[in-house]
């Protein structure tokens, strides 16, 4: 198997599974329990806060750990219905955020909860700074502008943009879905910068899947949206997930390595774009701009090919990629991050999305493009 598909999911390698499971040995207690068992327990999960906070240079307490992303993101987007009561919270989200931040939003504003204002992308799938500005004029208590985006891999300038946002008048509060950008680029400013809140992800960075957590600048600006037992200091209750947090913890402990290792796919993506330019494949790189993640190629197809069963063939011969994102995938039609990149028809259609892990190697895309070859021969 030749795996290419690491931002939907980076799979756990083998020996953190190992180490996982060694640490949870030594205790799977319940944290909350008072006794020896419990306490230890507790331990390893502070413990492994202390490495995820280590790695966004942000202290221990400012991390709050949740099932995922997904929840991280309709968390945030729900604290403002909390804290803002006397109106509706006017949020801007950008045009290409993560279904979970733009499906939650949207949702938010059909039920008449919040206002909501979407912020386009240039061509190359920048947000649109000038009209961010012009937002911000509007009064905003929200902005929430993704780091790196899962389809395309578009780095947006988060420090440039969280900092525009703060030093503004009105001061609105900063979220950004950093989940592709931990583990591929460094991310140790992150807790002297201007942003409120970034959300994370375990699977996207070789953990185990349903964890993640909030990076909070200042946790009374967060309110639950899971409420029971207190956990996490009352902003997620329910029994924490030990494995998934120590798994998380290990990972963000190594993520020094994991961010070198992600600079192999600078040379793997400069093989892959020059091997189809060579061998005239009649693929176009999308977000070819320099504000990418070296590792996320998405490639579309300009002249009508049957993507299902190359795609199919592909899969067969051992190589695992996306149609689009995996979590578009399915659906019909343009992607709505590729539309508002003004990419449309076929070349929005027809996309195959590469993404790699510092861990792949040159000869496994030089095995890709000489399949990839033989079969659009035929
Ligand atoms: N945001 C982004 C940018 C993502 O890529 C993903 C995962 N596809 C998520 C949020 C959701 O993360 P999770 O799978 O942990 O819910």
């Amino acid at each position: 198997m030749i795996y290419f598909d690491h931002n939907a999911t980076f799979p756990a390698p083998r020996e953190h599974l190992e180490e996982v499971f060694s640490k949870l040995q030594q205790s799977d207690g319940n944290p909350s329990s008072l006794h020896s068992v419990g306490r230890a327990a507790k331990l390893i999960v502070e413990e492994s806060r202390t490495h995820i906070a280590d790695a966004l240079g942000a202290g221990r307490r400012q991390i709050i750990f949740t099932s995922g992303a997904t929840e991280g993101n309709n968390t945030v987007l729900h604290s403002m219905l909390a804290k803002i009561t006397a109106r509706k919270p006017r949020i801007l989200i950008s045009a290409t955020e993560h279904p979970s931040v733009y499906d939650a939003a949207l949702e938010l504003k059909n039920s008449g909860k919040i206002e909501l204002f979407i912020l386009p992308v240039n061509q190359t799938g920048i947000v649109d700074l000038s009209v961010l500005k012009s937002y911000l004029e509007e009064g905003l208590d929200l902005v929430s502008i993704m780091l790196a985006n899962n389809e395309t891999g578009v780095i947006n300038n988060i420090q440039e943009i969280a900092a525009i946002v703060k030093n503004h008048k009105t001061k609105p509060l900063f979220h950004t879905d950093a989940v592709q950008g931990l583990g591929k680029l460094d991310l140790s400013w992150m807790g002297k910068s201007d942003i409120d809140f970034a959300t994370f992800s375990a699977h996207k960075i070789g953990g185990l899947k349903g964890m993640g957590a909030i990076y909070a600048k200042d946790i009374s600006t967060l309110a639950p949206l899971v409420l029971g037992g207190g956990q996490e200091r009352g902003l997620r209750s329910g029994t924490e997930n030990v494995p998934g947090i120590i798994s998380f913890g290990l990972r963000c402990r190594d993520i020094g390595k994991l961010v070198k290792d992600y600079e192999n796919t600078v040379a793997l993506r400069q093989q892959l774009l020059t091997g189809l330019e060579d061998l005239k494949l009649p693929l176009r790189c999308n977000a070819a701009g320099d504000s990418t993640l070296p590792g996320t190629i998405h490639l579309s197809f300009p002249q009508p090919i049957d993507l299902g069963m190359i795609f199919f063939v592909l899969d067969q011969s051992g190589f695992k990629l996306s149609t689009g994102s995996a979590c578009s995938s399915g659906k019909a039609g343009s992607s709505r991050v590729l539309s508002a990149m003004g990419i449309t028809g076929l070349m929005g259609e027809q996309t195959l999305r590469v993404s790699l892990a510092g861990s792949n190697t040159a000869v496994e895309i030089d095995s890709f493009l000489s399949s990839l070859y033989r079969l659009l021969k035929k």
